[in-house]
């Protein structure tokens, strides 16, 4: 596996792999990698040639008042994790070499970054818009690799992809729970034991609302059943809960075949998003 740095390295070395032929993969990541990320990129290894993975904590996606000086940087782990499974290039780029000092051009969704995550994280998903579509232009993927876990910035950066002409397919890739149920993340590393613990309840609750929704049960109901047990759990507090199409982001209605009901919720503090894809 080879480390690389700075972007036009990258760019020159896919750039001469794909003149031979060989086809790319790309798994962005903010790295603190867990088996969440590891499953993207053994999807990737899988199906193509070669494969990059990006770990770079992306300042422009982190709100004033977000975790981006506490976000988890264990470099080594993170390389020795690539190395194990097989990645051919870890890009590591630095804030300097992928920010110019005059950068002023950023990505928004006008529709989907307004909703959802977008309420309290108003510059998240532009952030998130910007840095992957250079992402994008410096692996030059022909194959991205996003979790569903994200699910919201997985349909954003597929609308992305579409909206602006990148030739590039985004997989999204099933959520990886832990054994108790929790969604894998970065960010579990912020939970005490007891707070882990009581966060099942999240996925919990989920998984019942999926029940009842294949059962007939009306949203309205259904949303009021996963905020209450929800709200059950110890400290916890709700951003959200949204039930909307899986598809296209928009409110749900009971008429819909496929749904995702996506939450937000605080335990001890913490900000943890889960969600499950329901179908009729
Ligand atoms: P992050 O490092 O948290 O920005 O995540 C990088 C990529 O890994 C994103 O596409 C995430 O959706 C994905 N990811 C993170 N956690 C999980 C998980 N538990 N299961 C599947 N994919 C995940």
């Amino acid at each position: 596996m080879k480390i690389i740095r700075k972007p036009e390295e990258l760019q020159k070395t896919i750039e001469e792999l794909k003149k031979k032929g060989k086809t790319v993969g790309l798994v962005p990541t903010m790295g603190a990698l867990h088996a969440g990320h590891i499953s993207l990129m053994k999807k990737s290894v899988s199906q193509n040639d070669i494969t990059v993975v990006s770990v770079y904590v992306n300042p422009i996606q982190f709100g004033p008042n977000e975790d981006y000086e506490k976000y988890p940087r264990p470099v080594e782990h993170d390389i020795k994790v690539c190395k194990d499974n097989k990645v051919d290039f870890l890009f590591l780029p630095t804030n300097k070499t992928l920010y110019n000092d005059n950068f002023s051009t950023y990505i928004y969704n006008n529709k989907l970054a307004k909703i959802m995550c977008g309420v309290t994280r108003p510059i998240h998903f532009q952030g998130v818009c910007t840095v992957v579509s250079k992402l994008f232009n410096i692996a030059m993927p022909a194959k991205a690799y996003f979790g569903l876990k994200d699910y919201q910035q997985y349909v954003i950066v597929k609308q992305m992809a579409k909206d602006l002409n990148f030739n590039i397919k985004v997989i999204g890739c099933p959520i990886v729970r832990e054994k108790s149920g929790i969604a894998m993340s970065s960010r579990n590393t912020y939970l005490s034991e007891k707070a882990k613990q009581d966060a099942c309840g999240i996925y919990k609750s989920l998984c019942l609302a999926k029940k009842q929704f294949s059962a007939g049960k009306k949203l309205n109901d259904i949303k009021k059943n996963i905020e209450k047990n929800i709200l059950a759990i110890p400290t916890s507090k709700i951003d959200y809960v949204e039930l909307r199409n899986s598809e296209n982001l928009d409110l749900a209605t009971d008429k819909d075949k496929s749904i995702v009901i996506a939450v937000a919720v605080k335990v001890a503090n913490v900000r943890l998003i889960d969600n499950i894809v329901c179908k009729k």
